[in-house]
């Protein structure tokens, strides 16, 4: 047997790969990406794995009546969905021999680094202790506003923090499909090199098939994190040994080619989007001096042309184009006030240094 192509990997299992036809969790299923998680570890492969399910278990166990609104019928599903979900997980990984841990985390869980290194600490812990993580949203608690797009983000968060080799999102369909034609059945698009192609050519303009959790959240994320030096596959769960064959090299589903690696702050502020305390807008000048191939530049005051909302140095940033496009996110070294006072100055030390920068592609 051939080494495994990654050491290092996310999966991520979404809620239609693990229920059935009625909703309910498929055994099955779950017992098939279980065996061949447990494969993987034998080999020496390190896994985390992100798992929904939690509010389709729980509405399997609880009918609620309509008086709820839709935030706290969440509350109620996911919070009793959860205890099945992970119960579920516990015994099938004992069949094997493995131990797993339960991590629920919110989107504030990752807004200040010192939190997000503790989630980091934890999850290392469990390596070493050769404990599988299982994670999911804290549904429980995290409402609107402040919740994760989806199971599609939170995982490419701990992919990125992770500092892992592999991103594997296993759905229900086999991957990226071309559908901007009229090719019928339309072909499965195997690999995209972001460097070269965007995989929107590939996404009819109009479709609506991409609400929570689609495909094109999954491409948006997929696209972040292989610039971020991550490949990322998108892959059908319920194909049988659909793990073992992508760490065997096999081709199956969508592989995001991984760009040059980023590495440490930049990719914890890359995810600050929806988390920044406030935001400064930039002149074109500053945009192509940030944009700049030949030099790493940092976001000077001079640059600068209004700054909207209060923030204190060391809080997240958004940067803005002169026509109010989001063009990055920096950790801030002056508060607003101050920056509104050196703002259109020259000789001043920059406001976002390049090491604190991420700018968008
Ligand atoms: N956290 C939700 C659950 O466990 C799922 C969110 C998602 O599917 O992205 O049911």
């Amino acid at each position: 047997m051939s080494d495994p192509l990654y050491q290092k990997i996310v999966i991520k299992v979404g809620t239609n790969v693990i229920t059935d036809n009625r909703g309910e969790l498929d055994l099955q299923i779950l017992e098939e990406l279980v065996s061949q998680i447990s494969e993987l570890r034998s080999r020496g492969v390190e896994v985390f794995l992100v798992s929904s399910g939690a509010v389709a278990a729980g509405r399997a166990k609880v009918t609620l009546n309509e008086d709820l609104s839709p935030i706290a019928a969440r509350q109620v599903l996911s919070s009793t969905g959860q205890i099945r979900l992970i119960n579920t997980y516990t015994d099938l990984f004992e069949k094997h021999a493995l131990k797993i841990a339960q991590i629920l985390v919110t989107k504030s869980d990752f807004r200040d680094r010192q939190h997000y290194l503790n989630i980091r600490t934890c999850l290392e812990s469990l390596m070493k202790y050769d404990i599988i993580p299982v994670i999911n949203e804290n549904d429980a608690v995290s409402v609107t506003e402040l919740m994760f797009t989806d199971n599609d983000e939170l995982s490419g968060l701990i992919a990125s923090m992770m500092h892992v080799d592999a991103y594997i999102i296993l759905s229900h369909i086999d991957g990226l499909f071309d559908l901007s034609g009229d090719e019928k059945p339309p072909r499965l698009i195997t690999s995209v090199d972001i460097a070269t192609e965007h995989f929107h050519q590939y996404i009819k303009p109009g479709k609506s098939e991409f609400g929570r959790g689609g495909m094109l959240t999954k491409c948006h994320i997929a696209q972040k994190l292989s610039r971020f030096g991550i490949a990322v596959h998108i892959a059908n769960g319920q194909t049988p040994g659909i793990l073992l064959d992508l760490l065997d090299g096999k081709a199956a589903g969508t592989r995001f080619v991984p760009q040059k690696p980023v590495y440490g702050r930049k990719r914890w502020i890359a995810h600050s989007e929806g988390l920044e305390k406030g935001a400064v807008t930039i002149n074109t000048g500053a945009e192509k001096a940030l944009r700049s191939q030949e030099r790493a530049n940092s976001l000077l005051p001079v640059g600068i042309e209004s700054v909207l909302g209060a923030f204190y140095k060391g809080d997240i940033i958004r940067i803005c184009s002169e026509n109010e496009e989001t063009i990055g996110y920096g950790m801030a070294r002056y508060s607003s006030e101050e920056t509104k006072e050196l703002m259109g100055k020259k000789g001043a030390k920059p406001l976002i240094h390049y090491d604190y920068l991420y700018l968008m592609p």
